[in-house]
């Protein structure tokens, strides 16, 4: 049994070094429990929250355990009468080949009906999250324009082309030449600004000549400088993540401005939300689920997974992740099928 452990907590952007590779002997199942294999581990933003010991929504990984994580597994043994041995289930298995529990909270996958690993992607937390922060929060109507960054991503693909389901104008935010191509050719958005162009301010502007109604916030930083100006009186913004300062350790460089941006939700009735999906939705889920399956199903939604080989290629992988290097929803396949 192999595990990834946190071997310490990082200070910026996280390194090989904070992370360990250990082998363990598989733990045995008790009466009622289920030994499951690891197929398919999911990375995602959020687990460098979990790295870090700062005060958050949850608690962080202690050092020298596994490292936390969404995975598709099989169910290896089973004492537990109601899962058979082979059954696909969506569990919290973390970064190891195998992991215990007692059947709660899996919940049992039908690989006749989707591939399993969509269960960690479009049909799962990161597909959820889109639907709810820029339909609840966002509120979009046809015709507004919505601007959304790490737009060929997990979640920012799905929110381009929901929005463009509910007829807005959908700009696009992505790292690069190939990702903006994908995000016009496959993704169907209206334009898409590379914001490491130098005058990517400029382009955006251009791109949003009646202003920004919804801007899903996925990343901060110069995005959301670039952002500020051009949102309408009204305007929603769902606060979803800022992964362009989780490896921050300092304030960026002055002028302070705060004061700017709470004077524009001031004058310009912004409405500013941040959610944590399963804490504020896991209601909701069955009605996002409904929709989105019938929407995959229809054809009206692409979805793109990036599949990394081998658990050891995790560490590398989750680091290339904070820094745009993954092109769609980022996936580990830890064991054969
Ligand atoms: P993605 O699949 O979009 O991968 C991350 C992407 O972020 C990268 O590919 C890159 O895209 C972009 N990025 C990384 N670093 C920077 C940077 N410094 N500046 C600008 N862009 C950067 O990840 P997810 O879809 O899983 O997550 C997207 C966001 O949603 C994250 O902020 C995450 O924390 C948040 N989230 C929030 C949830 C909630 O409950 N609130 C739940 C799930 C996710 P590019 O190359 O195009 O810039």
């Amino acid at each position: 049994n192999r595990q990834l452990t946190l071997a310490a907590r990082p200070v910026g952007a996280p390194t090989a070094n904070d992370f360990a590779l250990q082998e363990t002997t598989p733990p045995s199942p008790k009466q009622g429990e289920v030994l499951l294999r690891t197929v398919f581990l999911s990375l995602d933003p959020y687990m460098r929250g979990r790295m870090s010991d700062a005060k958050s929504y949850a608690e962080p990984v202690a050092i020298g355990e596994p490292m936390v994580g969404g995975t598709v597994s099989r169910v290896h043994t089973s004492l537990n009468p109601d899962f058979q041995v082979g059954d696909w289930v969506l569990s919290y298995s973390g970064w190891q080949d195998y992991a215990l529990s007692n059947g709660e909270g899996l919940i049992k996958l039908d690989p006749a009906q989707v591939p399993p690993s969509y269960a960690l992607g479009v049909l799962g937390m990161p597909g959820f999250t889109a639907y709810m922060g820029l339909l609840d929060i966002g509120k979009p109507q046809a015709g507004e324009t919505i601007v959304v960054a790490a737009a060929t991503g997990a979640v920012g693909s799905m929110v381009a082309q929901i929005g463009k389901l509910k007829g807005c104008r959908v700009v696009a935010i992505a790292g690069g030449a190939e990702k903006c191509a994908y995000a016009l050719d496959t993704l169907g958005v209206d334009a898409c600004i590379d914001h490491k162009a130098d005058d990517f301010a400029e382009q955006l502007a251009q791109a949003c000549p009646k202003g920004i109604d919804v801007y899903y916030e996925n990343v901060g930083g110069k995005v959301l400088d670039a952002v500020l100006p051009l949102l309408n009186t009204g305007a929603r913004i769902p606060v979803c993540g800022l992964i362009s300062q989780y490896n921050a350790t300092a304030l960026p460089d002055g002028p302070d401005r705060l004061g700017q941006l709470m004077g524009s939700i001031l004058v310009k009735r912004m409405t500013v939300k941040g959610f944590i999906i399963f804490d504020d939705y896991a209601h909701r889920y069955d009605e996002f689920a409904k929709d989105m399956s019938q929407w995959l199903r229809d054809g009206k939604i692409h979805y793109r997974e990036q599949i990394v080989e081998g658990l050891d290629k995790a560490p590398q992988a989750f680091i290339g992740l904070l820094q745009g290097e993954n092109f769609g929803k980022l996936v580990v396949r830890v064991g054969a099928d």
